[in-house]
């Protein structure tokens, strides 16, 4: 059995082969939840011996519940997820193939489910931080990436309308993307550290869009190298919070230590 503490949920299209970079697959496993079974996950083990579970993951409306995906995770032991999407850039800073590190988000989701406390008495989960710090911090340590961003949740498929493009860039949104949100918020539900990476696919719909193929290609090349490193740096010590969000609903008698169960 694994010590992995990291799974990777990719939301990008990577070719074959591109993840041997994180070693190769030492394990397969299906993992059954309460609200769908999810997998096939793999584990990869590099030489230095850290593992990362690997899912591919698509916001399509007829996916599982992300619920399943999340409560998976916590299942199989890892106590971190990164949420690697390929998003839609608002921000005009932000150009084909950029990764971005989600420090923020916005929910324009309307369909999925948004938690796991439907019958516990839970009335709020705080957001503050919205994203784990020590995942964001080796993010941008270990990644050349074009900054941090204000990311939107949409459900899709359909993309936005030019006239939403503009309201969101008022908003303050950077990125729009379908896989980020709700799994962020289930995530700090069940006290997982998250992190969300953006690289961007399109520019929105009010933008002039760029040449094609090669620069998004580039960009998720340059991340793909630097995921070692990302990888390798969360084998430190834990240092956030993100492990004892629901600690004052416990103390309420609200939850029992393995609630998630
Ligand atoms: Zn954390």
């Amino acid at each position: 059995m694994s010590n992995a503490s990291l799974l990777l949920l990719l939301a990008v299209v990577l070719p074959p082969r591109t993840l041997d970079v994180l070693g190769p697959v030492v394990e397969e496993c299906t993992v059954e939840t309460r609200y769908g079974s999810v997998g096939p996950l793999a584990l990869r083990r590099s030489t230095e011996g850290a593992d990362v579970w690997i899912q591919p993951y698509s916001g399509l409306p007829s996916r599982t519940d992300p619920r399943a995906t999340l409560l998976a995770a916590k299942m199989l032991g890892a106590r971190r997820v990164l949420n690697w999407d390929a998003g839609v850039a608002v921000n005009p800073l932000l150009r084909r193939g950029q990764p971005a590190v989600v420090i923020d988000y916005i929910d324009f989701t309307r369909h999925q489910p948004q938690t796991f406390f439907e019958s516990e008495g839970i009335r709020s989960v705080k957001q503050d931080p919205p994203v784990c710090t020590q995942m964001t911090t080796a993010l941008f340590d270990t990644i050349d990436i074009a900054g941090g961003g204000v990311y939107l949740g949409v459900d899709g498929p359909r993309r936005e309308t030019v006239a939403e493009a503009r309201m969101f860039r008022q908003w303050g949104v950077d990125m729009i993307g379908q896989n980020i949100v709700p799994e962020i918020t289930l995530a700090a539900e069940l006290e997982l550290c998250y992190a969300g990476l953006v690289t961007m696919e399109h520019l929105s719909a009010d933008q002039q869009d760029g040449p094609r193929q090669g620069a998004l290609r580039a960009g998720l090349e340059s991340v793909v190298r630097a995921l070692p490193s990302f990888v390798q740096a969360l084998t430190e010590p834990v240092t956030c919070g993100c492990g004892d969000r629901l600690n004052a609903a416990r103390r309420r008698g609200l939850l029992a230590e393995d609630w998630w169960k």
